[in-house]
């Protein structure tokens, strides 16, 4: 077990390993290369960079937390849980600590259906773990084609009478082993107060009662909500200490919302960092 697990390599992530790992903290990084920031060709409004490129930063940000002997984990994180201490389920195994700081940048996992945003609560749902009880017996789908997919499969499966795997007409980048999928692109989802069909582009149709929406990587709102800390369109809510509904998860960065810029993603990690450290040596 280490002290505090911060999920997301970005600015956020980094500036708050950077004080959990300086006051002392055992401090594992998990996270993928998928930082906004990747997506910055040139930065020109970052204090002490006159013209910097998204990629040379995130370098500089990484050598930064390797000389400090911060352990990076090169994974994507799906599920995290409480019980007694911080669960967090990532593809490159379970890990444990003390305190955990979600860095994962802005929710960004949409996808367009019509339908869909109608009928988020009513058979529409993003967390197969959170809602499972109330798809006992029913037939459901889950909407994805990368590893989270098949984690919230997993999660649904045994517990569905029927669970099968729609792509939206993606390939798999996953092994979905003998799970039933459908690479067909869906044209909408019908239903009045619940869910009742979804219809794919060829005008077939297939009766559901329940969608789980695993797009690419889990989201901050995803991973807050799985372990019951409240969001807000999509964003984590914190105090002023970046912690969360649920003591000892803090938030930082893009995926609380406000300014997405560096700075604020770099202070917000600041802040976050030092009160994780307060949280866990209070807990000693
Ligand atoms: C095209 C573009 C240009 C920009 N230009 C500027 C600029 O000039 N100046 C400026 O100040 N800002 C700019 N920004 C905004 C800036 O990039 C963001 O505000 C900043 O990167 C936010 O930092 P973050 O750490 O919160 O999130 P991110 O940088 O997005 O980092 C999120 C991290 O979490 C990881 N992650 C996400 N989900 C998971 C998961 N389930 N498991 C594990 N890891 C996960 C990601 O892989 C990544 O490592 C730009 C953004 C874009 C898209």
């Amino acid at each position: 077990m280490v002290d505090v697990i911060i999920i997301g390599k970005g600015p956020a992530g980094v500036s708050s390993a950077l004080y959990t790992a300086r006051a002392g903290l055992t401090t594992c990084v998990v996270g993928t290369d998928k930082s906004a920031l990747k997506k910055a060709e040139r930065i020109e409004n970052y204090y002490g960079f006159e013209s910097i490129s998204g990629q040379e930063l995130l370098q500089y940000g990484e050598k930064q937390l390797s000389r400090l002997g911060v352990e990076i984990v090169e994974g994507e994180v799906m599920d995290v849980a409480y019980s007694d201490v911080f669960i967090v389920t990532t593809t490159s195994g379970i890990m444990t600590a003390k305190a955990v700081i979600i860095a994962t940048g802005a929710p960004r996992n949409t996808v367009k259906i019509d339908g869909l945003r109608r009928l988020e609560g009513k058979g529409v749902s993003y967390c197969a773990v959170c809602d499972a009880f109330f798809y006992r017996k029913k037939k459901v789908a889950v909407l994805g084609n990368s590893h989270y997919a098949l984690h919230e499969y997993n999660a649904i499966k045994d517990v569905a009478s029927e669970a099968i795997v729609l792509t939206d007409g993606k390939p798999c980048e996953e092994d979905f082993g003998s799970a039933k999928v459908i690479d067909k692109k869906i044209r909408k989802l019908i239903g009045d107060d619940r869910l009742q069909q979804v219809v794919f582009d060829d005008d077939s149709e297939i009766e559901i009662d329940g969608l789980f929406v695993a797009l690419g990587q889990a989201s901050a709102d995803v991973l807050a909500r799985k372990i019951g800390a409240v969001s807000d369109k999509g964003f984590i809510q914190t105090d002023r200490d970046m912690m969360t509904t649920v003591p000892g998860l803090f938030a930082c960065g893009d995926c609380i919302g406000g300014l997405m810029q560096i700075s604020k993603a770099v202070s917000d990690g600041a802040i976050a960092g030092t009160a994780a450290v307060r949280y866990v040596k209070a807990k000693k």
